[in-house]
C-alpha cells in the first residue's frame, strides 16, 4: 500500500474514532480509550459505559468485522490508533495473536478473574464470556435422546432435516476446529459430509435465522449459540417469542466418555503498540471484573468466565453442562484445516 492511501487510512481511522490524532506526548494521559471491536452486542456498550462513570475513561469504539479490523490494524502498524481489540471467537483472536497485533500483559486482578484455560499461554488475550454452542430442535418433532450428541446431526435419522449457516463462520469453523482436535481431520470430514448431506437448505443467514427456519417447519435441528435462542425467549415481540416456544436446546454431548459441550470465547487484547496502554489495561481489568460479567450476563445471556459470578435465572434455567477440555488455542491452529475440510464436502 502507497504511503498516500495508508495516510489516508489512519485519517479515517481518527475521523471514525473521533480522536485527535494529536502528537503522542499529549495523549499519553488522555482519559480516553480506543477500542477496535468485532463484537456486535449492545451490551458492550452498557459495560463501557460503567467503566466511564467508575474511571473517567472515556471509550472510543470503532465497530468493524474481524477481518476488517484485523487488515486495518495490519496498515496501521505502529501508527494505529487502537488500544484495545475486543472480538468474539478464539478463532479471531488467534489471527490477531499470529498477525503481531498483540503485546502480552498481566496483572494480579487479570490473573485472578480468568481461569487458565479461558486466557492465552502468552497472555497476549484474556476470555471476558463463555458461549455453548449447542443444538436447537423442534419441540415435539424431536427428542432429546435424538440430539444428544453432534454426530447425530450426521445421521440419516436427520436427512433433509438440518439448517445450518456458512461454513466461513467462525463459530461454524472454530467448532469443527475442536472436533479435529479431538478426533483428527478425518473423523472431522467424515461428520462434516455427513451434515451436509442432511442440510434442508443451502447454508443461509446467521444463528437466528436457523432457529427461526426450525419454528417455520423448514427443518427440524440447527447449530447456534446458546444466547441467541435465549434473546427470542426474552424478546418484547410476542413472534420471537413464539419461535422460542417451539425450540428447545440440547447441549450435546454430556455423556460418560463423550467430549462435553463445545464453548467458546469473546475476548480482547491490548494492541502491540497501543498508545495508551495503561487505559487498555484498565478496560481490560473491567471487563473481567464482576460488574461487567455481571451486564454480560444480563444483557447478551452470556456465560461469565468464572463459576464466581451468579448466573442470571434465564442461563440457569438452561440447566448445567459440561465443558469440552479442548484448549482454546486449538480452535485457532486447525481453522485453515477446517476450512478446507469445509470446502471438500461441499458446506459452503
Ligand atoms: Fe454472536
Amino acid at each position: 500500500m502507497s504511503g498516500l492511501s495508508r495516510r489516508l487510512l489512519i485519517a479515517a481511522a481518527c475521523a471514525a474514532l473521533a480522536a485527535s490524532c494529536a502528537p503522542q506526548a499529549a495523549e499519553e494521559s488522555a482519559a480516553f480509550v480506543n477500542v477496535y471491536s468485532a463484537r456486535h452486542y449492545d451490551a458492550d456498550r452498557a459495560v463501557y459505559d460503567a467503566f466511564t462513570r467508575s474511571t473517567g475513561i472515556e471509550v472510543r469504539v470503532l465497530p468493524a468485522p474481524p477481518d476488517q479490523l484485523i487488515e486495518r490494524m495490519r496498515v496501521e502498524g505502529d501508527q494505529t490508533e487502537a488500544d484495545l481489540i475486543v472480538t468474539a471467537d478464539a478463532g479471531n483472536l488467534w489471527r490477531m495473536q499470529e498477525a503481531g497485533l498483540l503485546q502480552r500483559v498481566t496483572t494480579p486482578a487479570l490473573e485472578a478473574a480468568v481461569p487458565d484455560r479461558l486466557k492465552d499461554d502468552q497472555r497476549l488475550w484474556w476470555a471476558f464470556t463463555r458461549r455453548a454452542r449447542v443444538i436447537a430442535y423442534a419441540k415435539g418433532a424431536v427428542l432429546p435422546q435424538d440430539v444428544a450428541s453432534f454426530d447425530a446431526l450426521a445421521l440419516p435419522r436427520f436427512r433433509g432435516q438440518v439448517c445450518a449457516r456458512s461454513s466461513t463462520n467462525m463459530y461454524n469453523l472454530s467448532m469443527l476446529a475442536s472436533r479435529i482436535e479431538r478426533q483428527g481431520a478425518d473423523a472431522a470430514r467424515a461428520w462434516a459430509q455427513g451434515v451436509r448431506a442432511n442440510l434442508a437448505r443451502d447454508p443461509q443467514g446467521g444463528d437466528m435465522d436457523q432457529l427461526r427456519a426450525i419454528a417455520a417447519g423448514e427443518c427440524q435441528v440447527a447449530i447456534t449459540n446458546h444466547y441467541y435462542y435465549l434473546r427470542l425467549a426474552q424478546s418484547e415481540d410476542p413472534a420471537e417469542r413464539a419461535v422460542a416456544d417451539r425450540i428447545a436446546l440440547a447441549f450435546p454431548d454430556q455423556g460418560e466418555g463423550q467430549a462435553g459441550a463445545h464453548v467458546n470465547i469473546s475476548g480482547a487484547g491490548v494492541t502491540a503498540h497501543a498508545q495508551r496502554r495503561d487505559n487498555a489495561v484498565r478496560l481490560l481489568e473491567f471487563l473481567v471484573s464482576p460488574e461487567a460479567q455481571e451486564i454480560f450476563a444480563a444483557d447478551n445471556s452470556e456465560f461469565p468466565i468464572s463459576d464466581a459470578t451468579p448466573l442470571t435465572p434465564a442461563l440457569q434455567a438452561l440447566g448445567t453442562f459440561r465443558e469440552e477440555a479442548v484448549p482454546i488455542s486449538a480452535l485457532g491452529r486447525h481453522q485453515v484445516e477446517a476450512a478446507r475440510i469445509y470446502e471438500e464436502v461441499g458446506w459452503r
